[in-house]
Protein backbone atom coordinates (compact mmCIF):
# COMPACT_ATOMS: atom_id res chain seq x y z
CA UNK A 1 0.00 0.00 0.00
CA UNK A 2 1.68 3.18 -0.82
CA UNK A 3 1.45 5.58 2.03
CA UNK A 4 -0.33 5.86 5.46
CA UNK A 5 -3.93 4.65 5.51
CA UNK A 6 -4.64 5.52 8.94
CA UNK A 7 -5.00 9.18 10.01
CA UNK A 8 -3.62 11.46 12.94
CA UNK A 9 -4.61 13.75 15.54
CA UNK A 10 -2.63 15.85 17.29
CA UNK A 11 -3.65 17.75 20.05
CA UNK A 12 -2.03 21.23 20.21
CA UNK A 13 -0.64 22.84 23.33
CA UNK A 14 2.50 24.67 24.44
CA UNK A 15 4.93 22.22 23.73
CA UNK A 16 3.62 22.24 19.91
CA UNK A 17 2.55 25.67 19.27
CA UNK A 18 5.60 27.14 17.59
CA UNK A 19 4.78 27.44 13.91
CA UNK A 20 7.84 25.62 12.38
CA UNK A 21 7.41 22.76 14.98
CA UNK A 22 4.35 22.90 14.04
CA UNK A 23 4.61 22.96 9.88
CA UNK A 24 6.98 19.86 10.95
CA UNK A 25 4.65 18.17 12.56
CA UNK A 26 2.11 18.61 10.08
CA UNK A 27 4.69 17.37 7.01
CA UNK A 28 5.48 14.04 9.58
CA UNK A 29 1.68 13.34 9.56
CA UNK A 30 -0.60 14.80 11.26
CA UNK A 31 -4.05 14.91 9.50
CA UNK A 32 -6.35 16.52 12.08
CA UNK A 33 -5.34 19.05 14.83
CA UNK A 34 -7.76 19.06 17.93
CA UNK A 35 -7.86 22.07 20.14
CA UNK A 36 -8.76 21.60 24.02
CA UNK A 37 -11.07 23.67 24.72
CA UNK A 38 -10.46 23.04 28.38
CA UNK A 39 -7.62 25.00 28.64
CA UNK A 40 -7.66 28.98 27.42
CA UNK A 41 -9.66 31.59 26.58
CA UNK A 42 -11.57 32.15 23.43
CA UNK A 43 -8.93 34.50 21.81
CA UNK A 44 -6.47 31.80 22.32
CA UNK A 45 -8.64 29.23 20.60
CA UNK A 46 -8.71 31.95 17.49
CA UNK A 47 -5.25 32.27 17.78
CA UNK A 48 -4.18 28.53 17.62
CA UNK A 49 -6.80 28.00 15.12
CA UNK A 50 -5.05 30.78 12.77
CA UNK A 51 -1.26 28.94 13.83
CA UNK A 52 -3.06 25.65 12.31
CA UNK A 53 -4.31 26.95 9.14
CA UNK A 54 -1.11 28.67 8.31
CA UNK A 55 0.98 25.60 9.39
CA UNK A 56 -1.23 23.63 7.06
CA UNK A 57 -0.64 25.84 4.60
CA UNK A 58 2.73 26.31 4.65
CA UNK A 59 3.22 22.23 5.05
CA UNK A 60 0.71 22.38 1.69
CA UNK A 61 -1.29 19.63 3.55
CA UNK A 62 -5.00 19.50 4.19
CA UNK A 63 -5.56 19.51 7.82
CA UNK A 64 -8.84 19.72 9.63
CA UNK A 65 -9.40 21.27 13.03
CA UNK A 66 -11.51 19.65 16.02
CA UNK A 67 -12.45 21.83 18.75
CA UNK A 68 -12.65 19.23 21.79
CA UNK A 69 -15.61 21.05 24.60
CA UNK A 70 -14.86 20.65 27.70
CA UNK A 71 -18.28 19.40 28.83
CA UNK A 72 -19.12 18.91 32.52
CA UNK A 73 -16.35 19.52 35.23
CA UNK A 74 -17.33 17.16 38.14
CA UNK A 75 -14.45 18.62 40.61
CA UNK A 76 -13.41 19.24 43.99
CA UNK A 77 -12.52 22.54 45.36
CA UNK A 78 -9.21 24.09 46.60
CA UNK A 79 -7.40 23.15 49.62
CA UNK A 80 -5.88 25.79 52.32
CA UNK A 81 -2.14 24.20 51.30
CA UNK A 82 -3.23 23.09 47.48
CA UNK A 83 -2.73 19.90 48.15
CA UNK A 84 -3.77 16.69 50.96
CA UNK A 85 -2.16 13.35 51.34
CA UNK A 86 -5.53 11.05 51.55
CA UNK A 87 -4.24 7.70 53.38
CA UNK A 88 -6.03 4.54 52.93
CA UNK A 89 -8.55 3.69 55.97
CA UNK A 90 -9.16 7.15 56.61
CA UNK A 91 -12.25 8.60 56.46
CA UNK A 92 -12.44 12.12 53.97
CA UNK A 93 -16.03 14.43 53.36
CA UNK A 94 -16.57 15.50 49.91
CA UNK A 95 -19.26 18.68 50.99
CA UNK A 96 -20.90 20.82 48.48
CA UNK A 97 -21.90 23.21 51.65
CA UNK A 98 -18.30 23.50 52.62
CA UNK A 99 -17.09 27.57 51.10
CA UNK A 100 -13.79 27.56 53.01
CA UNK A 101 -10.52 26.14 51.84
CA UNK A 102 -10.06 22.22 51.94
CA UNK A 103 -7.80 20.18 54.60
CA UNK A 104 -7.22 16.48 55.40
CA UNK A 105 -10.42 15.77 56.76
CA UNK A 106 -12.60 17.65 54.42
CA UNK A 107 -13.05 19.53 50.82
CA UNK A 108 -15.76 21.47 48.96
CA UNK A 109 -17.47 21.02 45.42
CA UNK A 110 -17.27 22.62 42.44
CA UNK A 111 -19.98 20.29 41.71
CA UNK A 112 -23.17 20.99 44.04
CA UNK A 113 -24.98 18.29 42.53
CA UNK A 114 -23.24 15.68 44.29
CA UNK A 115 -24.55 14.56 47.12
CA UNK A 116 -28.22 13.77 45.06
CA UNK A 117 -26.10 11.81 42.03
CA UNK A 118 -24.61 9.19 45.28
CA UNK A 119 -25.83 6.99 47.41
CA UNK A 120 -24.44 4.73 50.21
CA UNK A 121 -21.60 2.08 48.68
CA UNK A 122 -20.76 3.80 45.91
CA UNK A 123 -17.12 3.79 44.60
CA UNK A 124 -16.00 7.39 43.32
CA UNK A 125 -13.06 8.01 41.92
CA UNK A 126 -10.42 11.10 41.85
CA UNK A 127 -7.79 12.19 40.19
CA UNK A 128 -8.10 10.32 37.29
CA UNK A 129 -8.47 7.55 39.06
CA UNK A 130 -5.92 7.55 41.57
CA UNK A 131 -7.89 8.15 44.67
CA UNK A 132 -10.88 6.17 45.27
CA UNK A 133 -13.28 6.30 48.23
CA UNK A 134 -16.25 4.43 48.80
CA UNK A 135 -19.32 6.64 50.48
CA UNK A 136 -20.44 5.44 53.42
CA UNK A 137 -23.06 8.11 54.15
CA UNK A 138 -24.88 11.07 53.18
CA UNK A 139 -25.99 14.18 55.31
CA UNK A 140 -27.39 17.03 53.44
CA UNK A 141 -24.68 18.38 51.11
CA UNK A 142 -22.20 16.28 52.72
CA UNK A 143 -21.06 12.88 51.14
CA UNK A 144 -18.84 11.18 53.81
CA UNK A 145 -16.31 8.26 52.14
CA UNK A 146 -13.40 5.93 53.17
CA UNK A 147 -10.75 6.33 51.56
CA UNK A 148 -9.76 2.64 50.03
CA UNK A 149 -6.75 3.87 48.15
CA UNK A 150 -4.73 6.91 49.11
CA UNK A 151 -2.74 9.56 47.41
CA UNK A 152 -2.10 13.03 47.14
CA UNK A 153 -5.67 15.31 45.98
CA UNK A 154 -4.62 18.35 44.81
CA UNK A 155 -7.03 21.61 43.92
CA UNK A 156 -9.99 21.15 41.23
CA UNK A 157 -9.53 17.21 40.61
CA UNK A 158 -11.83 15.77 38.66
CA UNK A 159 -14.46 13.05 40.10
CA UNK A 160 -16.04 10.25 38.33
CA UNK A 161 -18.50 7.36 39.52
CA UNK A 162 -17.61 3.94 39.30
CA UNK A 163 -20.60 2.53 36.90
CA UNK A 164 -21.61 5.99 35.66
CA UNK A 165 -24.67 8.20 37.30
CA UNK A 166 -23.52 11.36 37.73
CA UNK A 167 -26.34 13.56 36.26
CA UNK A 168 -24.21 16.80 35.18
CA UNK A 169 -25.53 17.89 31.70
CA UNK A 170 -22.96 17.51 28.78
CA UNK A 171 -23.31 20.77 27.16
CA UNK A 172 -22.44 23.61 29.50
CA UNK A 173 -22.42 27.45 29.47
CA UNK A 174 -19.11 27.54 28.78
CA UNK A 175 -19.64 24.92 26.14
CA UNK A 176 -22.26 26.98 24.26
CA UNK A 177 -20.00 30.06 24.05
CA UNK A 178 -16.94 28.02 23.00
CA UNK A 179 -19.20 26.39 19.94
CA UNK A 180 -19.85 30.15 18.91
CA UNK A 181 -16.20 30.50 19.01
CA UNK A 182 -15.25 27.55 16.72
CA UNK A 183 -17.90 28.00 14.54
CA UNK A 184 -16.29 31.66 14.05
CA UNK A 185 -13.14 29.77 12.62
CA UNK A 186 -14.89 27.15 11.20
CA UNK A 187 -13.64 24.18 12.81
CA UNK A 188 -14.09 21.26 10.64
CA UNK A 189 -14.70 18.79 13.89
CA UNK A 190 -16.80 19.90 17.14
CA UNK A 191 -15.98 17.04 19.78
CA UNK A 192 -18.63 16.91 22.47
CA UNK A 193 -17.64 15.57 26.03
CA UNK A 194 -19.30 13.38 28.04
CA UNK A 195 -22.57 12.80 25.92
CA UNK A 196 -24.96 10.28 27.49
CA UNK A 197 -27.55 10.02 24.68
CA UNK A 198 -28.83 10.76 21.62
CA UNK A 199 -30.53 13.92 22.51
CA UNK A 200 -27.04 15.57 23.88
CA UNK A 201 -25.32 15.27 20.29
CA UNK A 202 -28.78 16.46 18.98
CA UNK A 203 -28.32 19.34 20.58
CA UNK A 204 -24.90 20.08 19.56
CA UNK A 205 -25.61 19.74 16.44
CA UNK A 206 -28.17 22.34 16.81
CA UNK A 207 -26.11 25.02 18.25
CA UNK A 208 -23.24 24.50 15.62
CA UNK A 209 -25.54 25.01 12.82
CA UNK A 210 -27.00 27.53 14.26
CA UNK A 211 -23.65 29.23 15.11
CA UNK A 212 -21.67 28.19 11.69
CA UNK A 213 -24.88 29.24 9.89
CA UNK A 214 -23.50 32.92 8.74
CA UNK A 215 -20.47 31.44 8.04
CA UNK A 216 -22.11 29.18 5.36
CA UNK A 217 -20.29 26.19 7.12
CA UNK A 218 -21.31 23.20 8.84
CA UNK A 219 -19.35 21.24 11.31
CA UNK A 220 -19.17 17.13 11.73
CA UNK A 221 -19.92 16.34 15.40
CA UNK A 222 -18.13 13.75 17.54
CA UNK A 223 -18.92 12.29 20.06
CA UNK A 224 -16.36 11.37 22.92
CA UNK A 225 -17.72 8.06 24.45
CA UNK A 226 -16.46 8.18 28.20
CA UNK A 227 -19.44 7.56 30.08
CA UNK A 228 -20.72 4.34 31.47
CA UNK A 229 -23.84 5.50 30.44
CA UNK A 230 -23.18 6.13 26.93
CA UNK A 231 -22.49 2.54 26.32
CA UNK A 232 -25.94 0.59 26.19
CA UNK A 233 -26.86 3.99 24.07
CA UNK A 234 -24.05 3.71 21.51
CA UNK A 235 -26.13 3.24 18.38
CA UNK A 236 -28.19 5.54 18.82
CA UNK A 237 -25.41 8.15 19.83
CA UNK A 238 -23.65 7.04 16.39
CA UNK A 239 -26.79 7.63 14.49
CA UNK A 240 -27.13 11.32 16.13
CA UNK A 241 -23.04 12.03 14.86
CA UNK A 242 -20.81 11.90 12.41
CA UNK A 243 -18.32 9.84 14.25
CA UNK A 244 -17.01 9.00 18.18
CA UNK A 245 -13.71 9.09 19.58
CA UNK A 246 -12.92 6.33 22.02
CA UNK A 247 -11.89 8.40 24.65
CA UNK A 248 -10.19 5.86 26.84
CA UNK A 249 -9.01 7.94 29.95
CA UNK A 250 -12.68 8.97 31.27
CA UNK A 251 -13.82 5.61 30.05
CA UNK A 252 -11.54 3.25 31.86
CA UNK A 253 -12.19 5.22 35.23
CA UNK A 254 -16.08 4.80 34.62
CA UNK A 255 -16.13 1.23 33.25
CA UNK A 256 -12.76 0.01 34.77
CA UNK A 257 -9.90 -0.71 33.10
CA UNK A 258 -9.76 -4.18 31.99
CA UNK A 259 -13.23 -3.52 30.04
CA UNK A 260 -11.72 -1.17 27.77
CA UNK A 261 -9.72 -3.12 25.05
CA UNK A 262 -13.51 -4.72 24.60
CA UNK A 263 -15.03 -2.07 24.23
CA UNK A 264 -12.73 -0.18 22.21
CA UNK A 265 -13.43 -3.17 19.74
CA UNK A 266 -17.15 -3.09 19.60
CA UNK A 267 -17.18 0.52 19.20
CA UNK A 268 -14.98 0.86 16.11
CA UNK A 269 -16.85 -2.32 14.64
CA UNK A 270 -20.32 -0.25 14.81
CA UNK A 271 -18.83 2.78 13.85
CA UNK A 272 -17.80 0.99 10.39
CA UNK A 273 -21.16 -1.07 10.04
CA UNK A 274 -23.34 2.52 10.76
CA UNK A 275 -20.81 4.46 8.22
CA UNK A 276 -19.26 6.82 11.02
CA UNK A 277 -15.53 7.19 11.39
CA UNK A 278 -13.93 6.72 14.74
CA UNK A 279 -10.48 8.06 16.77
CA UNK A 280 -8.80 6.09 19.33
CA UNK A 281 -7.66 8.18 21.94
CA UNK A 282 -5.68 8.84 25.07
CA UNK A 283 -2.44 7.23 26.59
CA UNK A 284 -1.28 5.51 22.97
CA UNK A 285 1.99 7.46 23.40
CA UNK A 286 2.18 8.13 26.89
CA UNK A 287 5.84 7.78 27.66
CA UNK A 288 6.80 10.08 24.66
CA UNK A 289 5.77 12.76 27.17
CA UNK A 290 9.14 12.41 28.85
CA UNK A 291 11.02 9.74 26.43
CA UNK A 292 12.48 9.89 22.96
CA UNK A 293 11.17 6.59 22.31
CA UNK A 294 7.39 4.48 22.96
CA UNK A 295 7.39 1.54 24.84
CA UNK A 296 6.97 -1.67 23.22
CA UNK A 297 3.26 -1.65 24.85
CA UNK A 298 2.06 1.54 23.34
CA UNK A 299 3.98 0.36 19.98
CA UNK A 300 1.37 -2.75 20.25
CA UNK A 301 -1.63 -0.68 21.50
CA UNK A 302 -1.06 2.17 18.73
CA UNK A 303 -0.70 -1.16 15.63
CA UNK A 304 -3.85 -3.06 17.61
CA UNK A 305 -6.35 0.22 17.05
CA UNK A 306 -5.14 0.73 13.45
CA UNK A 307 -6.09 -2.91 13.01
CA UNK A 308 -9.13 -3.14 15.02
CA UNK A 309 -10.33 -0.58 12.01
CA UNK A 310 -9.76 3.01 13.33
CA UNK A 311 -10.01 5.84 11.42
CA UNK A 312 -7.63 7.87 13.57
CA UNK A 313 -5.76 7.33 16.60
CA UNK A 314 -4.86 10.95 18.81
CA UNK A 315 -2.02 12.09 20.99
CA UNK A 316 -2.86 14.04 23.65
CA UNK A 317 -0.39 15.00 26.74
CA UNK A 318 2.76 13.55 23.91
CA UNK A 319 2.43 16.51 21.66
CA UNK A 320 0.40 18.98 24.04
CA UNK A 321 2.79 19.16 26.60
CA UNK A 322 5.30 16.81 25.95
CA UNK A 323 9.14 16.77 25.49
CA UNK A 324 9.32 15.15 22.47
CA UNK A 325 5.91 16.36 20.11
CA UNK A 326 7.49 15.86 16.75
CA UNK A 327 9.22 12.06 17.66
CA UNK A 328 5.81 11.39 18.69
CA UNK A 329 3.85 11.75 15.58
CA UNK A 330 7.14 10.29 13.43
CA UNK A 331 6.82 7.58 15.87
CA UNK A 332 3.59 7.07 15.28
CA UNK A 333 2.92 7.29 11.29
CA UNK A 334 5.19 4.68 11.14
CA UNK A 335 3.67 2.19 13.25
CA UNK A 336 0.62 2.84 11.53
CA UNK A 337 1.98 2.66 8.48
CA UNK A 338 3.71 -0.87 9.05
CA UNK A 339 0.36 -1.71 10.82
CA UNK A 340 -1.92 -0.75 7.28
CA UNK A 341 0.20 -2.95 5.30
CA UNK A 342 0.08 -5.62 7.88
CA UNK A 343 -3.92 -5.86 8.26
CA UNK A 344 -6.24 -8.16 6.76
CA UNK A 345 -9.18 -7.16 3.62
CA UNK A 346 -12.47 -7.57 4.60
CA UNK A 347 -13.68 -6.53 1.60
CA UNK A 348 -15.10 -10.13 0.70
CA UNK A 349 -16.31 -11.24 3.74
CA UNK A 350 -18.17 -8.04 4.98
CA UNK A 351 -19.30 -7.25 1.65
CA UNK A 352 -21.66 -9.62 0.37
CA UNK A 353 -23.75 -9.17 3.49
CA UNK A 354 -24.59 -5.46 3.68
CA UNK A 355 -27.64 -4.06 2.64
CA UNK A 356 -28.28 -0.35 1.10
CA UNK A 357 -30.60 1.22 -1.52
CA UNK A 358 -28.88 4.49 -2.24
CA UNK A 359 -27.64 4.46 -5.32
CA UNK A 360 -24.66 6.67 -4.29
CA UNK A 361 -24.06 4.01 -1.67
CA UNK A 362 -24.02 1.53 -4.31
CA UNK A 363 -21.51 2.96 -6.76
CA UNK A 364 -19.21 3.79 -3.55
CA UNK A 365 -19.18 0.19 -3.51
CA UNK A 366 -19.35 -0.94 -6.84
CA UNK A 367 -16.11 0.86 -7.36
CA UNK A 368 -14.58 -0.59 -4.28
CA UNK A 369 -15.69 -3.86 -5.77
CA UNK A 370 -14.02 -3.53 -9.09
CA UNK A 371 -11.38 -1.69 -8.24
CA UNK A 372 -10.00 -4.69 -5.98
CA UNK A 373 -10.64 -7.16 -8.63
CA UNK A 374 -8.93 -5.73 -11.23
CA UNK A 375 -5.85 -5.03 -8.98
CA UNK A 376 -6.35 -1.08 -10.03
CA UNK A 377 -4.02 1.41 -8.98
CA UNK A 378 -6.49 3.58 -7.47
CA UNK A 379 -9.95 4.79 -6.84
CA UNK A 380 -11.48 8.07 -7.37
CA UNK A 381 -14.19 10.18 -5.95
CA UNK A 382 -15.71 13.16 -7.48
CA UNK A 383 -17.33 14.46 -4.55
CA UNK A 384 -18.93 17.21 -3.24
CA UNK A 385 -20.10 16.93 0.25
CA UNK A 386 -17.60 13.86 0.67
CA UNK A 387 -19.79 11.10 1.48
CA UNK A 388 -18.93 9.15 -1.27
CA UNK A 389 -15.34 8.66 0.05
CA UNK A 390 -16.89 7.79 3.29
CA UNK A 391 -18.25 5.06 2.50
CA UNK A 392 -15.80 3.73 0.31
CA UNK A 393 -13.08 3.99 3.23
CA UNK A 394 -15.20 2.03 5.67
CA UNK A 395 -13.97 -0.94 3.91
CA UNK A 396 -10.32 -2.29 4.34
CA UNK A 397 -8.86 -2.34 1.35
CA UNK A 398 -4.90 -1.70 0.22
CA UNK A 399 -5.94 0.32 -3.05
CA UNK A 400 -5.52 4.27 -2.12
CA UNK A 401 -9.15 6.53 -1.89
CA UNK A 402 -8.47 9.82 -3.86
CA UNK A 403 -11.27 12.13 -2.82
CA UNK A 404 -11.18 15.36 -5.57
CA UNK A 405 -13.68 17.85 -4.50
CA UNK A 406 -13.87 21.77 -5.04
CA UNK A 407 -15.00 22.70 -1.50
CA UNK A 408 -12.32 23.56 1.45
CA UNK A 409 -14.68 22.19 3.93
CA UNK A 410 -15.10 18.84 2.39
CA UNK A 411 -11.57 18.30 1.61
CA UNK A 412 -10.56 19.27 5.25
CA UNK A 413 -13.67 16.79 6.97
CA UNK A 414 -11.95 13.94 4.90
CA UNK A 415 -8.91 14.35 6.29
CA UNK A 416 -9.96 12.22 9.01
CA UNK A 417 -11.23 9.27 7.04
CA UNK A 418 -9.03 6.46 6.63
CA UNK A 419 -7.37 5.95 3.55
CA UNK A 420 -8.73 8.94 2.01
CA UNK A 421 -6.34 11.30 0.16
CA UNK A 422 -8.62 14.65 -0.44
CA UNK A 423 -7.80 17.07 -2.65
CA UNK A 424 -9.19 19.88 -4.26
CA UNK A 425 -9.83 20.33 -7.78
CA UNK A 426 -12.77 21.69 -9.34
CA UNK A 427 -15.17 19.39 -10.48
CA UNK A 428 -18.48 22.08 -11.97
CA UNK A 429 -17.34 21.20 -15.65
CA UNK A 430 -19.15 19.44 -17.81
CA UNK A 431 -18.93 15.31 -17.06
CA UNK A 432 -16.37 14.27 -20.15
CA UNK A 433 -14.51 17.28 -19.47
CA UNK A 434 -14.23 16.43 -15.61
CA UNK A 435 -13.08 13.10 -15.97
CA UNK A 436 -10.34 14.36 -18.44
CA UNK A 437 -9.58 16.85 -15.98
CA UNK A 438 -8.98 14.07 -13.04
CA UNK A 439 -6.95 11.87 -14.94
CA UNK A 440 -4.47 14.62 -15.91
CA UNK A 441 -4.17 16.06 -12.17
CA UNK A 442 -3.60 12.14 -11.01
CA UNK A 443 -0.73 12.05 -13.88
CA UNK A 444 0.83 15.60 -13.17
CA UNK A 445 0.90 14.10 -9.42
CA UNK A 446 2.69 10.66 -10.25
CA UNK A 447 -1.02 8.78 -9.00
CA UNK A 448 -1.42 7.08 -11.76
CA UNK A 449 0.34 6.14 -15.04
CA UNK A 450 0.29 4.97 -18.49
CA UNK A 451 -1.15 1.18 -18.02
CA UNK A 452 -2.30 1.55 -14.96
CA UNK A 453 -6.19 1.04 -14.20
CA UNK A 454 -8.34 3.08 -11.72
CA UNK A 455 -11.68 3.09 -11.01
CA UNK A 456 -13.75 6.02 -11.01
CA UNK A 457 -16.99 7.83 -9.27
CA UNK A 458 -19.22 11.01 -10.59
CA UNK A 459 -22.52 11.92 -10.34
CA UNK A 460 -24.34 13.45 -13.50
CA UNK A 461 -25.59 15.68 -13.36
CA UNK A 462 -21.90 17.11 -11.64
CA UNK A 463 -21.22 18.99 -8.43
CA UNK A 464 -24.74 17.79 -7.21
CA UNK A 465 -24.69 16.58 -3.26
CA UNK A 466 -25.20 13.00 -2.79
CA UNK A 467 -25.52 12.56 -7.15
CA UNK A 468 -23.42 10.07 -7.48
CA UNK A 469 -24.38 7.54 -9.94
CA UNK A 470 -21.46 6.66 -12.66
CA UNK A 471 -18.94 4.29 -12.10
CA UNK A 472 -16.32 4.30 -15.05
CA UNK A 473 -13.17 1.71 -14.92
CA UNK A 474 -10.49 3.88 -16.96
CA UNK A 475 -6.66 2.39 -18.10
CA UNK A 476 -4.37 5.18 -18.38
CA UNK A 477 -3.12 5.68 -21.77
P1 LIG B 1 -10.04 14.29 27.49
O1 LIG B 1 -10.84 13.19 26.71
O2 LIG B 1 -8.62 14.19 27.10
O3 LIG B 1 -10.68 15.56 27.06
O4 LIG B 1 -10.33 13.96 28.92
C1 LIG B 1 -10.28 11.98 26.31
C2 LIG B 1 -10.44 10.87 27.32
O5 LIG B 1 -11.12 11.04 28.35
O6 LIG B 1 -9.89 9.81 27.05
MN1 LIG C 1 -12.23 12.83 28.79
Amino acid sequence: MPGRATKIVATLGPASSDPPLLEQMIRAGVNVVRLNFSHGKAQDHIDRAALVRDAAKRADREVAIMADLQGPKIRVGKFADNKVQLVSGQKFVLDAGRSQPGDATAVGLDYKELPRDVKVGDVLLLADGLIVMQVEEVHGDAVHCLVTVGGELSNNKGINKRGGGLTAPALTAKDMEDIKTAMAFQADYVAVSFPQNATDMEMARQLCNVAAAPFGHKPHLIAKIERAEAIPRLEEILRASDGIMVARGDLAIEVGNAAVPALQKRMIRMAHEMDKTVITATHMMESMVHNPMPTRAEVSDVANAVLDGSDAVMTSAETAAGRYPLETVIEMAAICKAADEAGMMDLDNNFTGKKFTRIDQSIAMGALFTAYHLGAKAIVALTDSGSTALWMSRYRIDIPIYALTSKVASQRKMALYRNVRPLLMDTSAERDTALLQAENYLKERGIVRTGDIYAITCGEPMGSPGGTNMLKICRVV
